[in-house]
C-alpha cells in the first residue's frame, strides 16, 4: 500500500455492491452543465466525463434528465423517454467505461420548479422561485409519471448505464409529494406521511421491477428540508427504511430546497457542514449511504468516512475544479489539487444565466473539447508581466502547451486574489494561488517575484510575445476632502483590517464594498455559531431541522461596529451580485446590522466625518474611516509604451478592462490567450 493509499485508506477502498464493485468511494455528483441541451453537446459532455473518469472517480452521476415533458426544468431541457434518444447517451457511457468508471443517469422531474407553463405538482401551489403555477396531478397522471420514471430507467439500462439516480430532494417533484406544504392532497397520495412517500416508493419499486436486480438505483433522499413544513427526523428514518425495502442500492444525501433562504453549498457553509445528518441515518439502514455538500478535499472526504458519517462521498464542483482529483490523491499529490473555492461564479451562476457551466479556477472545465491538452505546433518564448490570476493562468496554460515562459511580478503572486483571500470565508482563495505557483514550478516556468520590470528591460528583449497582466489599482473618486487622513482605499483597509476603528463608511457597494463590509462585521464564528445564525436545528427536534424562518429573527449581535455601505444608484444594494450568493451576502449584512443606503451623493469628508445627501437632507456620518470601494483603473501604462515600439504585445485581465472585471473573466482570458499563442 502506498503512502497516499494509507492516507486515504477508506476513500480508496473498493465497495462491493454484490452484483458490481465501485473501485473507490468517490462519486462525482450530478451537475447540469448546459451541454445536455446544446448543439454537439453530448460529444463535449463525453470529453468532460471522460477526463473525470480517467482521473480516477469511481462513479459519475449525470446531470438531471427528465422522464417526461412536464418534468423538464425549462422548455428545451433534456428528457429521455424514447429509444431514439439513446445513441447520444451511449457516447457518454463509452467514454466513462473506457476508464473502468461507472456512470448513472440522474432522473429528475422538476415538478413546480419547471420553468414553463406545463409544470405539474401534487397540488396547484406555486413556488416562490417560479412565475409558473403548476397544475395539480390527477391520480391517473401520477401513475403515468411513475411509469415514465421506469421507462427512463429501462432505457438507461438499455443504453448501457450502470444505474440511475432518482432525484428525490432539493424541492423537486418527489420532494413536493413528501412535504405537507406542497402536498395538500386528500387522496391516497396525500394526507398522512405514509401516503405522501408513496410516490417515491412506487417509483423505486417500478424501476426495480423493470431493470431487475443487477442495476444500481441511487435514491437522493432529502435528509434536511430546511423549512418548517419539512420532514421530521422519525419521518426521514421511516422514508429511508422504506426506500431501502423498495429496492434502492444506495441512498444519497440531499440538503435543503432551492427556494429556502439557507445556504447549503456556498463558501459560508462550514466544510462538510451537513455530513452529520448522513451520520445520524447510518444506524437506521443497511444500504450504503453517500454524503455530500461542501466537501472539497480528499482530506475532508477521508475524515467523513473515518468519522463514520457515510460509506461514500459525493463531490460535484470539486470535479469541475480538478478532473484529476482522485488520481492526485491516490498518487500522493493531494497538494496539487486545484481546489473548488465554492464561489459558484463559473458554475451555477453561469447555468442560471443560461450559459455553459465551467469553473472559475479551471476554465477548461466543460470546454475540454475546445481546449485539448495538446502541445502547440511551435514552442515559443513568452514573457508575462504580472502574476495576478490572469497572468498565472496564462503562464500555466502557455507552459502546458510547451512554450518557454518567463514571468515577472512586482510583488508576490496572486494580485487582487490575495485581497479576496483576506475576507473571512474566502481563505481558500490562497489555495488557488498556491495551486498555480506549484504548477508553474512543475512546468519549469521562470518566475521572478518582487521584480518590477521597466521599459528598458523589455524594449530589446527577445520574445515571441510579451503579455501584460498588470492588473488594476483602486480608483479614488473626486470628492472634496478625499485626501483626509480618515480616507483609505479598500486595499489599504483589507491589508490593515486589524487596526480599523469601529465606525466605518464604505463608498461603493459592488462586490468589493460587500467584501469589506463582511470583513468588518464577521466575528470569529465556529460551525455551531453558523448553524445558530441560519437557525439550523442540529438536534433535529423540529420539522425540517429549522428553528424558525431565517431572516425573520436576528441572531447576530453587533460586534461593536457601526458600518455604512453606500451607493449613488437608486436601487437595492447588491442587486448585481451573483444570483446564487448575492442573497446570502445581503441577508448576512442586514442581520449583522450594516446600514445600507442607496441614492446618496457625497458632499465632502472632513474632521466631523462623511457628509452625504440622503433623501433630500444633508447627513453627517461621524465615522473613523471612509473606505473607498469605487472600482478600479487599469494598470496599462507599460503595455501602451511597449505597444508603441512595435513589440508583439498582448494585454489581459484587469489591465485590459478594469470595469466589472472579475476573477473568472481574468483566468479565462489567461487561458484563451495561451491557446492562441
Ligand atoms: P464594482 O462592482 O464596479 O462596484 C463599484 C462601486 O463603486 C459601485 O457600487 C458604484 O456604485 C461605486 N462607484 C463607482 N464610481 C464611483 C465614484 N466615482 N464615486 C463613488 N462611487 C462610485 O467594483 P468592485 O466592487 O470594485 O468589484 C470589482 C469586480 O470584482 C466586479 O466585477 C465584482 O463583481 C468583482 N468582485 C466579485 C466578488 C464576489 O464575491 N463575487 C467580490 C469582489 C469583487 P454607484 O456608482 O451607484 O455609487
Ligand atoms: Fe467551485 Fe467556483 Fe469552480 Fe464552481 S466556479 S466549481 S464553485 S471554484
Amino acid at each position: 500500500m502506498s503512502a497516499s493509499q494509507a492516507a486515504f485508506a477508506l476513500l480508496m477502498k473498493p465497495l462491493n455492491l454484490g452484483f458490481t464493485e465501485l473501485k473507490n468511494r468517490v462519486i462525482m455528483g450530478s451537475m447540469h452543465t448546459g451541454l445536455e441541451e446544446s448543439w454537439n453537446g453530448f460529444n463535449k459532455l463525453a470529453k468532460f466525463y471522460e477526463e473525470r473518469a480517467e482521473g480516477g472517480v469511481a462513479l459519475i452521476v449525470t446531470g438531471g434528465i427528465s422522464p417526461t415533458l412536464s418534468g423538464r426544468l425549462s422548455p428545451f431541457a433534456s428528457q429521455l423517454s424514447s429509444f431514439f434518444q439513446l445513441a447520444r447517451h451511449r457516447k457518454l457511457i463509452k467514454a466513462v467505461h473506457r476508464h473502468e468508471a461507472k456512470i448513472c443517469l440522474q432522473i429528475l422531474h422538476a415538478g413546480r420548479y419547471a420553468y414553463h407553463p406545463f409544470a405539474v405538482a401534487p397540488s396547484a401551489i406555486r413556488s416562490p422561485i417560479s412565475p409558473f403555477s403548476p397544475r395539480a396531478l390527477s391520480c391517473k397522471q401520477i401513475k403515468k409519471i411513475i411509469k415514465a420514471y421506469a421507462n427512463t430507467a429501462s432505457l438507461a439500462k438499455r443504453a448501457g448505464y450502470d444505474g440511475i439516480e432518482v432525484m428525490g430532494s432539493e424541492g423537486y417533484l418527489i420532494n413536493q409529494f413528501v412535504c405537507r406544504n406542497t402536498n395538500q392532497r386528500q387522496d391516497e397520495w396525500g394526507g398522512t406521511f405514509e401516503n405522501r412517500i408513496k410516490f417515491s416508493l412506487e417509483i423505486i419499486r417500478e424501476i426495480r421491477r423493470v431493470v431487475g436486480e443487477n442495476f444500481i438505483i441511487i435514491y437522493r433522499l432529502s435528509m434536511l428540508d430546511l423549512h418548517k413544513d419539512g420532514s421530521s427526523w422519525p419521518e426521514i428514518v421511516l422514508h429511508a427504511r422504506e426506500v431501502e425495502k423498495a429496492g434502492a442500492t444506495m441512498i444519497n444525501t440531499g440538503i435543503g430546497w432551492h427556494e429556502v433562504r439557507i445556504p447549503t453549498i456556498a463558501a459560508t457553509v462550514p466544510e462538510a457542514g451537513f455530513t452529520w445528518v448522513t451520520n445520524k441515518l447510518k444506524q437506521a439502514v443497511t444500504v450504503p449511504l453517500i454524503t455530500s455538500n461542501r466537501i472539497n478535499s480528499p482530506e475532508t472526504a477521508e475524515r467523513c468516512l473515518q468519522d463514520g458519517d457515510a460509506d461514500l462521498v459525493s463531490m460535484a464542483r470539486p470535479f469541475l475544479a480538478d478532473s484529476q482529483f482522485v488520481k492526485k490523491a491516490l498518487n500522493n499529490q493531494a497538494h496539487l489539487i486545484n481546489k473548488c473555492i465554492a464561489c459558484n461564479q463559473g458554475c451555477l451562476d453561469r447555468v442560471f444565466k443560461g450559459e455553459r457551466a465551467t469553473c472559475l479556477v479551471n476554465p477548461r472545465a466543460a470546454y475540454e473539447d475546445e481546449y485539448p491538452l495538446v502541445k502547440a505546433d511551435h514552442a515559443k518564448t513568452i514573457i508575462i508581466v504580472g502574476l495576478g490570476v490572469a497572468g498565472l493562468s496564462c503562464a500555466y496554460y502557455a507552459a502546458k502547451r510547451g512554450h518557454r515562459v518567463i514571468a515577472y511580478d512586482a510583488e508576490n503572486l496572486g494580485g487582487q486574489f490575495n485581497l479576496a483571500a483576506e475576507i473571512p470565508g474566502k481563505e481558500v482563495y490562497f489555495d488557488t494561488i498556491r495551486y498555480f505557483e506549484a504548477q508553474l514550478l512543475l512546468l519549469d516556468v521562470e518566475v521572478h517575484k518582487k521584480h518590477k520590470v521597466g521599459i528598458e528591460e523589455l524594449r530589446d528583449v527577445f520574445a515571441d510575445a510579451i503579455i501584460f497582466a498588470t492588473g488594476v489599482t483602486p480608483r479614488m473618486p473626486d470628492i472634496q476632502g478625499i485626501e483626509h487622513f480618515s480616507v483609505m482605499d479598500y486595499e489599504t483597509a483589507i491589508k490593515n483590517k486589524s487596526t480599523l476603528k469601529n465606525k466605518v463608511a464604505i463608498i461603493g457597494a459592488g462586490g468589493i464594498g460587500f467584501d469589506v463590509a463582511e470583513m468588518l462585521m464577521t466575528t470569529n464564528e465556529n460551525s455551531n455559531d453558523w448553524y445558530k445564525k441560519w437557525n439550523i436545528d442540529t438536534t433535529y427536534q423540529q420539522r425540517g431541522a429549522v428553528l424558525d424562518d431565517p431572516g425573520v429573527s436576528d441572531h447576530d449581535s453587533e460586534p461593536g461596529r457601526e458600518v455604512y455601505l453606500l451607493q449613488r444608484k437608486d436601487e437595492k444594494l447588491g442587486k448585481n451580485l451573483a444570483r446564487t450568493t448575492g442573497w446570502i451576502r445581503r441577508l448576512s449584512l442586514r442581520r449583522a446590522g450594516v446600514k445600507m443606503m442607496s441614492n446618496v451623493s457625497y458632499k465632502k469628508i472632513d474632521d466631523s466625518g462623511l457628509h452625504i445627501m440622503s433623501e433630500g437632507k444633508e447627513v453627517i456620518l461621524a465615522v473613523d474611516h471612509v473606505v473607498i470601494c469605487a472600482g478600479q483603473k487599469s494598470e496599462d501604462g507599460l503595455y501602451k509604451q511597449l505597444a508603441a515600439l512595435e513589440q508583439v504585445v498582448h494585454i489581459i485581465g484587469g489591465a485590459k478592462k478594469a470595469a466589472e472585471l472579475d476573477a473568472e473573466t481574468a483566468i479565462r482570458e489567461g487561458m484563451e490567450l495561451a491557446y492562441r499563442l
